[in-house]
């Protein structure tokens, strides 16, 4: 546990439970006010069966979106617990910034329930390794905070360190969809050991266009996984939010 991790490890036992999305105070750890917990955008079918985007019709259990037709991912099935939007992305940079844990438990709860069939046909939950640009700067991983959260809610094993970095690449923000790509290609390497012949469910905070994901599950496939599944807290699902 890093410094900043322990100072809020410590706030969270001597300072009275706020909410995760305001500073009103809440009857436990981990708990949002009913007015913005009903702003929250769930992602609720009908979505695309493949990357987990929102469909606007329901086409049956099969159904993928454009992209997903256009050019399969490597991953073979995505899930996101939220829309990544104004409100979710206080979540996700609370916890990725601001080192803040105690929502934990429930993004956890609701990771499982979005992601539930994949995770019932999981062997092994791994978090995506953090980049290169945020170690030097923080101790802390919050893909691995979900990863091991996720695997003590649903009882699945994890394996944080499965997966790891081999190239040092510049920050994804602010890159087009193609050069996201193009700047992760290469550059995770998975533990043979650790996930030949597995179904391997890789956990990050958001799916952004899913570069990230795609160069990852290479990695699992190059070290033998059977089956690639994504689960990650948000996703984006409007185009003009992936340069968040
Ligand atoms: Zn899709």
């Amino acid at each position: 546990m890093g410094s900043r991790g322990a100072v809020a490890w410590l706030a969270d036992l001597v300072w009275p439970p706020r909410s995760l999305l305001s500073d009103a105070l809440v009857a436990a750890p981990g708990a949002i006010e009913p007015e913005l917990w009903a702003k929250l955008s769930f992602l609720t079918a009908p979505l695309c069966a493949r990357c987990g985007r929102p469909l606007p019709q329901d086409e049956g259990e099969a159904a993928a979106c454009g992209p997903c037709i256009a050019e399969p991912p490597v991953y073979d099935r995505a899930r996101a617990a939220l829309a990544y939007d104004d409100l979710s992305s206080r979540l996700v940079l609370d916890l990725k910034r601001g080192g803040r844990r105690d929502g934990l438990a429930v993004f956890a709860a609701w990771m499982a329930q979005a992601a539930g069939p994949l995770i019932a046909e999981t062997d092994l939950i791994v978090p995506a390794p953090l980049h290169w640009t945020r170690l030097a700067a923080r101790k802390f991983n919050q893909a691995a905070w979900l990863a091991g959260a996720l695997a003590r809610r649903t009882g699945k094993p994890w394996a944080p360190e499965a997966l790891r970095r081999v190239k040092r690449r510049p920050s994804q923000a602010g890159l087009s969809a193609s050069e996201r790509r193009r700047n992760v290609q290469g550059a995770f390497a998975a533990s043979k050991r650790a996930v030949a012949g597995k179904r391997v469910l890789l956990v990050d905070d958001v799916l952004t266009t899913g570069a990230t994901a795609e160069a990852c599950a290479r990695a699992l496939k190059k070290a033998g996984a059977a089956t690639i599944f994504v689960a990650t807290l948000a996703r984006v699902v409007r185009a003009e939010d992936v340069s968040l």
